[in-house]
């Protein structure tokens, strides 16, 4: 069967994303969404939290594993052997590090390959970072995550918003 990865930090999941998932679904036998633990930097959710909220967001659809996973991408590759790293391009300032990205993956570890979807173009402004800057002013953010993602969001920076 093959498998794909969708790799990413997720914080949070966005309808961008969600998006991007559901199409990888349809094209691969099954897909790891792979939620980087990534000690480095200090996200806004607990891996657990990001993990979950995206099984809740994806739990409508069969041939998904939400599983997190920390160090290098083509270790957790191998791991769970997958052929396919499923990434979304957005615009051409993701290019660049995207190419990058796997270029590199596909020397360390060539028996697995990169594949790029292009994000709708009703979500190609979206990022993870934009919904955060929104939520922490309070801003209305139920365009670009689902209901259940901005409850948790206003929750994080103490907004009221009942
Ligand atoms: P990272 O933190 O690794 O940059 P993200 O978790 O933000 O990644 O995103 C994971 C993947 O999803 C990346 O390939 C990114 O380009 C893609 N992506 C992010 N937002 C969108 C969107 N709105 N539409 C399509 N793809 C997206």
């Amino acid at each position: 069967m093959n498998r794909a990865i969708y790799p990413g930090s997720f914080d949070p999941v966005t309808y961008g994303h969600l998006d991007i998932i559901k199409r990888s679904a349809d094209l691969f036998g099954e897909l790891y969404v792979g939620v980087l633990n990534n000690t480095s930097k200090s996200p806004l959710f607990s891996v657990e939290e990001r993990v979950n909220m995206l099984k809740e967001a994806t739990a409508d659809i069969s041939n998904i594993k939400v599983v997190s996973y920390s160090g290098l991408l083509v270790d957790f590759v191998k791991e769970v052997e997958a052929s396919v790293v499923v990434r979304g391009l957005r615009a051409i300032t993701d290019f660049e590090y995207e190419l990058q990205l796997a270029q590199t993956n596909h020397v360390l570890y060539p028996e697995a390959d990169t594949m790029f979807l292009t994000a709708r173009l009703e979500y190609s402004y979206l990022s993870s970072t934009t919904v955060r800057e929104v939520a922490s002013f309070g801003g209305d953010i139920t365009k670009f995550v689902p209901k259940k993602v901005a409850e948790k969001m206003y929750e994080k920076y103490g907004i009221d918003k009942k």
